[in-house]
């Protein structure tokens, strides 16, 4: 039997109406199947679940808070990270016309938060963690200014100036000087 509060259960609400859960659960940064988390603290969900329009259709509403230690993508340093987000999400019973491969389902842009089910229970952990993949930026930066690292020296800009910058430009400026060096002496031959 499952847990009735780590699970909304869809013949509980059949039977007793609409539910509501509050939960937080401890989730292994691992879970989230993405290396810029390097750590996650408790994270909470409430959700309210009720029937929807449509026959087996289901709708859950509510919102997730976390706080996580994230890896800049620029700088590689550890920065703090929280955030709270609302979803509203729809589980409509799997379509099971295997006999029709050809039929697409259209799926208009306001029913992007469409989901499929087989069993009826969503586990609000799974539900957490999704919702919790969603908040976590594609490129996560510590700062939208963070100067990143130094490609040559590998220092942290935001912290250190090195000087390879300069002598790049140094470089360069020696190439250009060479190249005028030539163009004179043709000139004089
Ligand atoms: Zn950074
Ligand atoms: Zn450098």
């Amino acid at each position: 039997m499952l847990d009735r509060h780590d699970n909304i259960l869809f013949d509980e609400i059949d039977k007793d109406g609409p539910q509501s859960y509050s939960r937080t659960y401890e989730i292994a940064p691992a879970l989230l199947d993405r290396g810029e988390v390097l750590g996650l603290g408790p994270v909470s969900i409430t959700a309210l679940a009720s029937k929807g329009d449509l026959p087996g259709e289901y709708i859950v509403e509510g919102s997730t808070r976390f706080t996580a230690d994230f890896e800049c993508s620029r700088c590689v340093e550890p920065y703090p990270f929280a955030a709270s987000s609302n979803f509203h999400l729809r589980y409509r019973p799997r379509p099971e016309s295997v006999s029709e491969p050809e039929e697409e389902i259209e799926i208009t842009p306001d029913e992007l938060d469409i989901g499929f089910y087989g069993e009826r229970a969503i586990p609000l952990r799974d539900l957490a963690i999704e919702q919790i993949q969603l908040s976590i930026p594609m490129k996560p930066l510590c700062d939208d200014n963070c100067l990143g690292l130094c490609p040559q020296c590998g220092a942290n800009r935001n912290r250190e100036t090195c000087s390879c910058q300069e002598s790049i430009a140094d470089e360069r400026w020696g190439a250009l000087q060479g190249i005028r060096e030539q163009i004179a002496k043709k000139r004089e031959s």
